[in-house]
C-alpha cells in the first residue's frame, strides 16, 4: 500500500469512526473530507506518469521530434536536451535518474 492510500484509509477511518467535540469543527472537518480524497486522489494520478513521461511517447509537436528521455530530460530533434522538473502533460514530478 502506498502511502497515499495509507493516508486515504486513515482519514476514511477518522471519518466514520471519530467525532469531534466542538460541533463546528466536527462539521467542518466531515465536509472536508471529500475534498482531501480529491486532492489526494489527484496526486496519486499525477504520480503516475503518462505515456509521454513514462515510454518516451513524442509530444505533440508536427514540426519536432520532441520527448522527454528516461532522465526527465525533454529531447528536441537530438539538439541539446534540457532538464525538466516537472511532465507537461501529466505534471508528474520528473528527476534525473542517478
Ligand atoms: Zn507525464
Amino acid at each position: 500500500m502506498s502511502e497515499i492510500e495509507k493516508a486515504i484509509e486513515l482519514i476514511k477511518i477518522i471519518d466514520v469512526n471519530h467525532d469531534f467535540e466542538d460541533s463546528k469543527i466536527n462539521k467542518e472537518f466531515h465536509d472536508t473530507v471529500p475534498l482531501l480524497f480529491q486532492a489526494l486522489r489527484e496526486k496519486q494520478e499525477r504520480e503516475k506518469g503518462c505515456d509521454y513521461c513514462k515510454t518516451m511517447k513524442n509530444l505533440p509537436f508536427e514540426e519536432h521530434d520532441v520527448y522527454i528521455d528516461g532522465n526527465g530530460k525533454l529531447d528536441v530533434d537530438d539538439d541539446e536536451d534540457f532538464q525538466l522538473n516537472f511532465c507537461p502533460m501529466c505534471g508528474r514530478k520528473l528527476e534525473e535518474s542517478k
